[in-house]
């Protein structure tokens, strides 16, 4: 199959409405990450998404539909506070999980009783959804694993071949997956952390809580046991205060003939003047939007990335160090 990248415009959303009714997978802009949409009703187009994607078969997807959508089609929404989050946080990086109607899919929720739905701001999937006008199911459009995409190229250079429309809208400027709050509790739980962080959610509904995901538990969002996020090259992390040892390690790598680069913060800069470096940027927000760019750049021209992490995990922090101890831990 050849795979088509074509700039995000009326003619292209056309096609692209046209190839998903007809059961095809395409690539979608989103403002976290890029997606790969299926519709969300059709369980043979679904079916595809896990093939393409090598995606294990206990992991649910989102559904994403456009901002005027009724909900109520889809789900039940049995908490007030869902609506006002709802309210305050969407269109945006925010997924919530109700009860399902049983009108997308099994095969989307992996036969569970839950539907994650969002509905993204960026202007062109809301383009796409509203003339597609039906839950579009996406996961991040990478091979299971990898890094997820959040450029059009990145989508092409994991699905080259095994899909025919790639949408492309730009790089995403959030660069994190959305936070997966479960909503179906008397207070909201976040299953994944993300741009909407546990203060944002309590600032709102008056308290949130963060799902541990302990071993031996049920794992409420599947997603997050897995292995994830990896760059094709080798990775090491360390504390800002191991500065001395990441060096070592640097120094190490060069001699044994390695393509060594330092990612880390700008602040972090000056430590390493005279390093090849990746820089992230200088807060949580612009650290989220190059953070899986920097990794699929890196992964190109290094043999070893040298994570430098930011001491801090506290509000959009602790998504970031979700994904960096996962890709580079
Ligand atoms: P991805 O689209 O690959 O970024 O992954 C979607 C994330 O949402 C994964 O962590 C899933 O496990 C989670 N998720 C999707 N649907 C549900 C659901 N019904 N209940 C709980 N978590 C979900
Ligand atoms: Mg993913």
């Amino acid at each position: 199959m050849k795979t088509q990248i074509l700039p995000l415009t009326d003619e292209s959303v056309k096609l692209a409405d046209k190839l998903l009714k007809d059961g095809n997978l395409v690539g979608i802009p989103t403002e976290t990450v890029y997606g790969l949409g299926a519709i969300g009703t059709d369980s043979e187009a679904v079916k595809k998404i896990f093939i393409a994607k090598g995606r294990p078969s206990d992991n649910p997807l989102i559904a994403h539909v456009h901002k005027d959508f009724d909900l109520n089609k889809i789900v039940n929404v049995t908490r007030e506070y869902a609506l006002k989050l709802k309210d305050a946080y969407t269109p945006g990086p925010l997924t919530m999980v109700f009860e399902s109607k049983g009108v997308v899919c099994s095969e989307a929720v992996c036969g569970g009783e839950t539907l994650a739905v969002r509905i993204p701001s960026h202007e062109g999937c809301q383009k796409l959804l509203r003339k597609v006008d039906a839950p579009i199911v996406a996961p991040s459009a990478n091979i299971s694993k990898h890094t997820s995409p959040v450029t059009a190229k990145h989508v092409f250079d994991d699905l080259d071949g095994k899909i025919p429309l790639i949408l492309d809208g730009g790089k995403c400027t959030g660069g994190i997956e959305s936070t997966v709050v479960d909503v179906t509790g008397e207070v909201p739980r976040i299953l994944r952390a993300g741009l909407i962080t546990k203060e944002m959610i309590e600032a709102v509904c008056g308290s949130c809580e963060i799902a541990k995901h302990a071993e031996g538990d049920r794992v409420k969002s599947p997603g997050v046991k897995y292995s994830h996020y990896r760059p094709k090259c080798q990775t090491m992390l360390f504390e800002p205060n191991e500065i001395d040892r990441a060096k070592e390690a640097y120094r190490q790598a060069e001699a044994d003939g390695k393509r060594v680069f330092i990612m880390c913060a700008d602040q972090m800069q000056e430590a390493f003047s005279g390093y090849n470096l990746l820089l992230l940027g200088s807060d949580g927000n612009q650290i989220a939007s190059n953070l899986y760019d920097k990794l699929l750049e890196g992964e190109k021209k290094a043999d070893l990335i040298i994570a430098l992490s930011f001491g801090r995990e506290d509000g959009v922090y602790l998504g970031i160090m979700n994904r960096l101890k996962k890709s580079c831990g």
